[in-house]
């Protein structure tokens, strides 16, 4: 495997630092303070092309390799991690969806206004009683004549109040259990959506969660993404997790660059605190936690260009970088003390974001089941 980037994509890593560095450092930690993000940085990034890195030219993309979106996403997270993934969110459950499985009215319709950031989308799929197992959905989608009447509540939908439409996974018939997930469409405005935020979050604060309720809420037959089951609902989720692994690479090295300089600065018994060896010991696991991070997502990245099926790395991937980045950012508050704790420093944020992708996108358990399934051939969730 050559992890060598080439000079497209190259260049791209640096336009998203360069990208970052101007308009996100600055401001980072008082959108976080504000818990708000401003709602005109998605059109800074579509205006450079980084949100349709993966989409075609024909709607607005630029039809890259998956190894561009890494990088960027890595570089994006560097500066904030929130940020990382919800340009990296973009792709995997707006995009992508509506590329692989919506009619040709429907990609002229939301593609370009998603690349270019003038369109918002969320990906709603859990539900009060429904997270790990998305089996358990109990919002349906009922045929009605031309139409489908929706009806049910999804919780933790990011984007929720945002967004111009939701790609909603629905229940169209108890009776298939799992074979009766449908992804369907439905606009914001139409009657019987209503959506409320969810507010004092311990992470992603400067990033929009929601709630939305659907009431008979009529959309067109047409509305319906794809097919019937679990592959046609959640056969995207494997690149919000790829987004994920990406995103905690550049949370890592930005843990790690923040405690190298105040490791230096910091003195303690009339030395630097980065001369104590167990200073240099936590220094150390977070230069492993970063190289292994790093080649688990470049590699899966490799991969996933090669089009293979990327399963099994994708969940090494999610599960190992966020328990890696959780382990760092602990790390990182700790070398800095009693400054850890206040929001000057950078790592008191990381430290709570962090938590956002470790419950979503499958938890650590539910990625230790998914690789515990492909090693034994024993699904331990089978009903
Ligand atoms: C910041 C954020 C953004 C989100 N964005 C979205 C979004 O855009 N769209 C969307 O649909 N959802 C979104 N979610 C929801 C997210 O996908 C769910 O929170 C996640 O799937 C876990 O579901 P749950 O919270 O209901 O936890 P539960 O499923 O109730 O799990 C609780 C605990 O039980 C464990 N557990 C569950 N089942 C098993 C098992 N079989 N074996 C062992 N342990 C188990 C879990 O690992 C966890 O530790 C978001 C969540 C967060 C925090």
């Amino acid at each position: 495997m050559d992890f060598e980037l080439t000079k497209e994509q190259t260049m791209f890593k640096d336009m998203a630092k360069e990208f970052a560095v101007r308009e996100v450092q600055p401001y980072v930690k008082e959108w976080d303070r504000q818990c708000r993000m401003p709602p005109d940085l998605f059109k800074k990034l579509g205006a450079l092309g980084l949100l349709g890195i993966k989409a075609p030219t024909e709607y607005g993309g630029l039809d890259l390799d998956w190894m561009t979106l890494a990088v960027v996403t890595e570089q994006l997270s560097y500066y904030d991690f929130t940020l990382g993934m919800a340009a990296c969110g973009r792709t995997s459950l707006g995009i992508l969806p509506i590329l692989q499985n919506g009619n040709e009215e429907q990609k002229k319709r939301y593609l370009p206004g998603l690349i270019q950031g003038t369109l918002t989308h969320c990906f709603a799929t859990v539900e009060p009683n429904a997270g790990s197992d998305a089996t358990a959905i109990e919002t349906t989608a009922v045929l009605d004549g031309d139409a489908w009447v929706v009806n049910g509540n999804k919780t933790w939908i990011t984007n929720g109040n945002l967004s111009d439409f939701a790609l909603v996974v629905c229940q169209t018939d108890k009776t298939k259990g799992s074979k009766g997930l449908a992804v369907i469409l439905v606009d914001w405005g139409t009657p019987g959506f209503s959506r409320a935020p969810i507010e004092n979050k311990m992470a992603f604060r400067h990033h929009d969660h929601g709630q939305l309720f659907f009431r008979d809420c009529r959309v067109p037959r047409a509305n319906q993404i794809g097919g019937f089951g679990m592959r046609a609902a959640f056969a995207n989720v494997e690149h919000t997790r790829f987004g994920i692994g990406c995103a905690a690479v550049g949370a890592i090295q930005s843990c790690l660059d923040i405690c190298v300089k105040y490791a230096r600065e910091r003195n303690q018994f009339k030395k630097p605190i980065g001369s104590f060896q167990l200073i240099q010991e936590k220094i150390a696991e977070m230069v492993v936690d970063l190289e292994s991070s790093r080649w688990l997502a470049y590699r899966l990245a490799y991969l996933k260009d090669k089009n293979v099926s990327v399963t099994k790395e994708t969940s090494i991937a999610k599960y190992h970088n966020m328990e890696a980045l959780a382990r760092c950012a602990r790390a990182a508050v700790e070398i800095h003390g009693s400054y850890g704790l206040s929001d000057e420093f950078h790592v008191e944020r990381l430290y709570r974001d962090c938590m956002g992708p470790i419950i979503y996108g499958g938890t650590a358990n539910v990625h230790k089941l998914i690789l515990g399934r492909l090693e034994l051939g024993i699904d331990a969730v089978s009903r």
